[in-house]
């Protein structure tokens, strides 16, 4: 693009994505917070636990909001690094993403550098309002967790999987994933299906047909 009246368009797209992420991942927090006035899984349907412990967590949201700390932190310590500026100071993503917008300035006299501030930002951006604007299905199950013993199992249809949403929710396996980080759930394979509806005290076919998107299950998506 050689128009002058488009001088430094990516510094100008790199602040409107900044902009908009500094928005946007707010809401997403708001999003892990559930409430009862808010919209969201759970708020449809009288189901007993809706507004226990186990409530819903959006587990898509929380990956989200996890990658979009992490890649804000390296972003702006790349940008520090190759600007030869000290280390970044703490800071929340709307601390540090005000702090980048402030040094589009001295980005732009860096084309690759701008470049990859752009990509990575926008790329954020996108994603963060594509999980806001996503309502993955989810569909109750009957039962209790058989590693929990609470109400908290639910089918993903999209992936094919079960979890128990409780988050305090441990499997007795240390390498499981469920014990490597907050935001990973204990989930069932297919292969133990019969297994897990055998320990929950419901059926082989409850599971399915929930993963089907079959009506024997309370649906609690939005
Ligand atoms: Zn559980
Ligand atoms: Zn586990």
């Amino acid at each position: 693009m050689s128009n002058d009246a488009l001088a430094h368009p990516d510094r100008v797209r790199a602040s409107h994505w900044i902009t908009v992420l500094r928005r946007q991942f707010p809401e997403l927090q708001a999003e892990l917070t559930p409430s009862p006035h808010r919209s969201g899984l759970g708020r449809q349907r009288g189901g007993a636990d809706r507004h226990g412990p186990s409530e819903p967590l959006r587990l898509r949201v929380s990956d989200t909001v996890r990658d979009i700390t992490d890649g804000v932190v390296e972003l702006e310590e790349a940008v520090h690094d190759r600007l030869g500026l000290p280390p970044t100071d703490r800071g929340t993503v709307e601390v540090r993403l005000a702090r980048l917008a402030g040094l589009l300035e001295r980005v732009e006299a860096d084309p690759p550098l701008m470049r990859h501030l752009l990509e990575e930002v926008s790329a954020m951006a996108r994603r963060c309002s594509g999980t806001l604007g996503d309502a993955e299905p989810v569909v109750r199950l009957r039962g209790r967790c058989p590693l929990c013993a609470s109400v908290s199992l639910r089918a993903f249809p999209l992936r094919r999987a079960v979890l128990c949403i409780n988050p305090a929710c441990r499997c007795p396996h240390p390498g499981c994933g469920c014990h490597a980080d907050r935001a990973h759930r204990h989930s069932w394979p297919e292969d133990e299906w019969a297994e897990l509806a055998a320990g929950g005290a419901l059926t082989l076919e409850e599971i399915t047909a929930a993963l089907d998107g079959g009506s024997t299950a309370v649906a609690v998506s939005r």
